[in-house]
């Protein structure tokens, strides 16, 4: 582990029944280093995230966050820990403000307020302060979760899919927000998305998942150049579809 690593990941894996989703998978992600979990549909990017965030025990390997193991040390570790996902909207009978609230409360922020009122600004949610989240459509509770992910500063931010329900502008403004915010408060970010070209903007480093295991990981940039493929999204149909043809084109 070197200086700058914020997550570290080794042999982690997770066995149902007879079948591994995660199969003794090692990575790290480093201070202000953005770094994309790829992988068809099933390949353990969802599982893995929850791993590293505590909600599911893993059938072996390690997960140390901030150098720490985050069996023995998960309440001090997730104060600076933060995660957002298409599928985990914030409760939709509170406002925005009171969610907002609630969290920060949770959280323990300093100047709360303040920062809630930063964050409505941020994400265009001021208009949605005193609305009930449940009723927003599918994008602005896609932007609650974002302001709610950030509202601890966190060091560590795990997203899962957190573009997929914004339109085009807004996924745009977003990953340029969280791009800054990563560089700004040196946070590691570990991001699933199915958008390749997204992914080619956004991350610095890709890890490639397929049934539970990592089949290649780099900088998309000089991945897509090595195999000889158009894009990222070649790259990725390839790996999906033929996973042992990339010995062959490379
Ligand atoms: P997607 O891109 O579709 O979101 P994913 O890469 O996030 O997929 P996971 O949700 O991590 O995939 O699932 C990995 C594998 O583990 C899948 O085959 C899934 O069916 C299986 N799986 C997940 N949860 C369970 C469970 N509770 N019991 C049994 N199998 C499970």
């Amino acid at each position: 582990m070197d200086n700058q690593s914020i997550l570290e990941v080794k042999g982690l894996t997770k066995i149902y029944g007879t079948a591994k989703a995660v199969d003794a998978i090692s990575f790290s992600v480093r201070a202000g280093e953005i770094v994309g979990l790829l992988g068809p549909n099933g390949a353990g990017k969802t599982t893995t995230i929850n791993m590293i965030l505590g909600v599911l025990e893993p059938s072996g390997g390690s997960v140390e966050i901030f150098r720490n193991e985050l069996k023995r040390n998960r309440g001090n570790i997730m104060e600076r820990v933060n995660f957002a996902a298409i599928y985990a909207h914030v409760p939709g009978n509170q406002s925005v403000w009171e969610n907002l609230y609630i969290f920060g409360l949770l959280y323990g922020v300093d100047n709360l307020k303040e920062k809630i009122s930063m964050l409505l600004k941020e994400f265009s949610l001021e208009e949605f302060a005193d609305t009930k989240a449940g009723i927003l459509s599918s994008g602005e509770q896609t932007r609650v979760a974002l302001a709610k992910a950030m509202i601890n500063t966190p060091k560590l931010l795990l997203l899962d899919e957190p573009t997929a329900s914004l339109d085009p502008s807004t996924a745009l403004l977003t990953r340029d927000k969280i791009r800054k915010y990563a560089a700004h408060e040196q946070a590691a970010i570990l991001w699933t998305s199915h958008n390749m070209h997204e992914v080619e903007v956004v991350c610095d480093r890709v890890l490639f998942l397929s049934h539970g295991r990592i089949l290649l990981e780099g900088n998309p940039k000089t991945l897509t150049r090595e195999y000889k493929k158009k894009n990222l999204e070649e790259l990725f149909i390839t790996i999906a579809r033929e996973p042992l043809s990339l010995e062959i084109t490379s």
